[in-house]
């Protein structure tokens, strides 16, 4: 990113969060020492106040704010070590119903507080260890009041009118050089195939029956993907995220084109109220769902964004429906010839979901020029797919499915060519 565009970028994360953002030295911590490491977070009530407090090894860096739609606090930190016990991380008292944490980007983690109501940070600080107290951490302590919607969203607003005071003039955008949209390097020989592993970071995705988290099957399932895809030496396979890391839906998309791929496959794990219902299914995109669970698990798999912590009120609702426009018949076509082909090979392996290739609006499948499908890989509120799922022996199975489903896909695809 060219530097004016950067400190633009700056200008505005930086104004957006100045009213909450509180700084301390990092003067005590070593250059190359390794990340900080939160090992307990507790919640109690103090009158009307909630606390939150998060014990670090070391002083550091943090920002703070609120976001509507559901009501949350979000905390950027450094990128830390999280260390917790099961009992720390299930808690909830007062104002927080719920929290979640992980890598947002290289650098930064976030927690994220789910809060019942409409709330507002009172004081956030850190408290250094007390010599000869028997304290030995720094805690980060958060106090959050109840507060009406209307003061939540008036103070929401006028932190985007601050933000928005600082941002650039049209001319001035005009005039900095903008970075052109990366071309699709023309692999020679080789077809690329991006794989997205489902969730990351601060977003766990579904929690399974045994308390599986999806965002590690779904990167587990795409290591073993690509080794397998890998294996017959005709094919380049990258994957959208290779380690516990948040990534923006559109990102994910992004990445693809940057790679210059051929065909984009996501990997998810769904959860269902039944704990029977089992099996794997394909999708690929559709404006209209092709039944309700359908349409139910789009709804849910395109929250991630709002999951983490992103706000996403101010997004153009227009640029969306042009995204979904541009997804031609072309696209959905040829996603939906992958989707069969693959099908043919996975049946032959694993256990899949009735009516197993369906259309449902997922936003991850929206690349316009680029043949997408969604996999869900099985469910995790059922014990046997769980089990399945953490296994090898299982993963490898499936794995190898999905190559000859690619192999095959692509092999067609030659031939209709030409003839
Ligand atoms: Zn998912």
């Amino acid at each position: 990113m060219p530097i004016a565009v950067k400190s633009f970028v700056f200008i505005i994360l930086a104004s957006f969060i100045v009213a909450f953002s509180v700084s301390s030295s990092m003067a005590e911590t070593p250059a190359n020492a390794p990340n900080p490491i939160i090992s307990d977070v507790r919640v109690g009530l103090h009158g009307s106040k909630t606390r939150v407090v998060l014990d670090i090894d070391r002083n550091v860096h943090f920002s703070i704010f609120t976001l509507p739609a559901p009501y949350r606090v979000v905390v950027n930190l450094p990128e830390v070590g999280w260390n917790l016990t099961k009992n720390a991380k299930t808690q909830k008292k007062g104002l927080m119903s719920r929290f979640r944490y992980g890598l947002f980007t290289p650098g930064t983690s976030r927690m994220v507080i789910d809060a019942n109501g409409p709330m507002e940070v009172q004081k956030a600080f850190i408290l250094k260890p007390v010599k000869g107290s028997g304290v030995q951490f720094h805690r980060l302590v958060i106090d959050l009041v109840s507060t009406t919607e209307t003061v939540f969203l008036e103070g929401l607003a006028q932190r985007k009118a601050q933000a928005k005071a600082s941002q650039p003039s049209v001319a001035e955008i005009q005039n900095a050089s903008i970075p052109m949209p990366i071309k699709k390097p023309k692999p020679v020989g080789k077809k690329v195939i991006m794989l997205d592993p489902g969730h990351g970071g601060v977003d766990p995705g579904t929690i399974g029956v045994s308390g599986t988290y999806e965002k590690n099957i779904t990167l587990a399932m795409a290591r073993d993907i690509k080794k397998a895809i890998e294996k017959n030496g005709r094919f380049k396979v990258v994957l959208t995220r290779n380690r516990d890391i948040f990534i923006r839906l559109r990102d994910r998309v992004r990445k693809a084109r940057e790679a210059g791929a051929d065909l984009f496959i996501s990997i998810h794990a769904d959860a269902i109220k039944n704990p029977k219902t089992r099996g794997l299914s394909v999708y690929t995109l559709s404006d209209k769902a092709s039944d309700k669970e359908a349409a139910a698990l789009a709804h849910k798999e395109n929250k991630a964004d709002l999951i983490a912590g992103l706000d996403l009120s101010s997004e153009n609702a227009e640029v969306t429906n042009i995204l979904i426009d541009l997804a031609q018949r072309e696209s959905m076509n040829q996603s939906a010839i992958v989707a069969k082909n693959l099908v043919k090979e996975l049946k032959r392996e694993v256990k899949l979901l009735r009516n197993t290739h369906r259309f449902a609006g997922f936003a991850v499948l929206k690349a316009p020029d680029l043949p997408s499908i969604l996999v869900e890989t099985g469910f995790l509120s059922n014990r046997q797919d769980e089990r399945n799922l953490l296994s090898r022996k299982y993963r490898a199975k499936l794995a190898r499915a999905v190559a000859k489903g690619v192999e095959r896909h692509f092999a067609t695809v030659q031939e209709a060519q030409i003839r």
